[in-house]
This record gives structure tokens, sequence and C-alpha cells, in this order.
């Protein structure tokens, strides 16, 4: 993974967006963290763009953009990146592939275009395994990279954080399968490079002109790093799950607030903006 240098504080160009992680920092378990509606408001008020970074690969964007206004939280749908949008536009470029899938079925019937069926496969693509991820579907789709298909994931996060604990991740099954056919996966949500680099060019920004809010140090964090963006982690979600002993001090953040309900108040004291 490449890393750029992240701007020292004096350094910093004024901040023009913000891309903010979903589960975690602005929502945990379908409700919106204390704060978050506001800070977007405050946000959208100091003419800072936003983008919602996120590594959902459950559902579509369209539902995430719904389901945070029924949390009351209000972002256009276009402003939502999933890696779901990442991969649709990757399968766009090489129209005539065709992959075996290992999704949802709202994500199977997003993929419909690609999808191989009983046909030859060019990829599998893994995603959310929670309705597909039983020995029998498995082996299917080892069985298909080992008659030559490749092996594209949705995104590679280990574990998340639900309401109600942590659970497994995409990247749990992304690595089995990788360990079983020999093969390294290509990602396509946080941390990787590309991801990054289609929400800064949909912004028209450098990345320096941007701020990465997560509460993942594994993600939103070393994904801000490879592109030379700076991070602030909240110690809410995942980060607040491990006691907050990850990310103090870690690599290319430039600091830890206890909530997104802070970030106003850190933007106005350490980057300059939304002063009143
Ligand atoms: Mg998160």
């Amino acid at each position: 993974m490449t890393v750029r240098p992240v701007p020292a504080a004096g350094d910093r160009s004024p901040v023009r967006a913000v891309l903010l992680d979903v589960d975690g920092t602005l929502v945990v378990g379908g409700r919106a963290i204390p704060g978050a509606a506001s800070t977007l408001g405050r946000l959208r008020e100091g003419g800072i763009q936003i983008r919602l970074l996120t590594n959902i690969d459950s559902r579509t964007p369209e539902t995430v953009c719904r389901e945070l206004a029924v949390a009351g939280i209000e972002v256009p749908c276009e402003a939502v990146f999933t890696p779901v949008v990442a991969a649709l536009r990757f399968l766009e470029q090489h129209p005539s592939e065709r992959c075996h899938l290992l999704l949802t079925a709202e994500l199977a019937a997003r993929f419909a275009a690609h999808d191989a069926g009983t046909g030859r496969a060019d990829y599998v693509l893994v995603g959310d395994c929670r309705e597909v991820g039983g020995y029998a579907q498995l082996d299917a789709a080892f069985r298909r990279l080992m008659d030559g298909a490749r092996l594209l994931a949705l995104q590679r996060g280990r574990w998340w954080q639900a309401a109600d604990g942590p659970s497994l991740d995409t990247g749990a099954f992304v690595a089995l399968l990788e360990h079983a056919s020999g093969q390294t996966a290509r990602g396509f949500g946080k941390p990787s490079a590309d991801f990054f680099e289609m929400a800064l060019a949909d912004l028209g920004c450098a990345p320096a002109e941007v701020l990465v809010v997560g509460d993942d140090p594994e993600t939103d964090a070393a994904g801000a790093r490879t592109v030379g963006a700076p991070c602030v982690l909240v110690r809410t979600g995942k980060f607040g799950s491990r006691g907050g002993v990850v990310g103090e001090g870690h690599p290319g953040v430039a600091a830890v607030i206890d909530s997104i309900a802070d970030l106003p108040a850190l933007l106005e004291a350490d980057f300059g903006i939304l002063g009143r």
C-alpha cells in the first residue's frame, strides 16, 4: 500500500470537503449519533462539501440514503459512496465480463446485468455474506476461482460493530477464499486508494483539501493515508468498542474527538473554518 505524507497542521490547505464514514461515525445500530445531523447542517452552512464514504456492502447506496433519512440524517443519494458504486463503475468498464455473485439478494439484483448465472465467470464478486456464507455457497465460489475466475471483494473489513456486539465482516470470507485459492482479491472499499480517489475526483478536491472522519483506524485512517489526506477519528462506534486505545498517535490522524458532535468546534479551532 502506498502512503503519501499528510501535511502538518501549519501547511494545510483550507478544508473544502469532508469525507464521512457512516457506521459508528454518524449512526450506530441504525440510530443517529447525537449531534450527527446538526454537524452536517453546520458543514452545509459553512459551504463545506460532504461525501459519505462507507464500506456498507449489504445494500444499495439508495437504501443507505433512505435509512439515514429515517434516522434524521438527510443527504442526497449522490453523496453516498459505497463499494457498490466503485464495483459497478469497474464492471461497466469491463462490459463483456461476468461475475459469480456472492452477495445479498438486494445487491445481487443490483448486479444482475453482470451475473454469470450458470455460464463462465470472469470474476467472483464477494460482498456481505450473511445470506450466502454457507459451505455449499462458498465452495461453489471457490470452484469458480479454481476454474480461472478472479476474486473481487466489495470490501475486506475483518469485523464490524453490530448493535449487539462485534460481528464477522466480508473480509473474513474473502480471506477464506484467498487462502483456499491462493489468489489475492482486488478490494473496492476503504482503505483502497482508488476508492478515496473516486470521491476526490467527484468533489474536484486535492487530498489536502479534504478531511476524512471515521471511527476505524484500519479503514478510515489507513485509507486517508494512502491518498495523503488528514483524518479525524471519533471515539464512537468501533473505536469506542476497543476502549480508544488505537488511534491516538496513529500516523496521519490529525485529531481524535469524542464524537461527530465535536467536529464543528474542531474545524473552527484547528482548521480555521466554520467560525461564526
Ligand atoms: Mg465506521
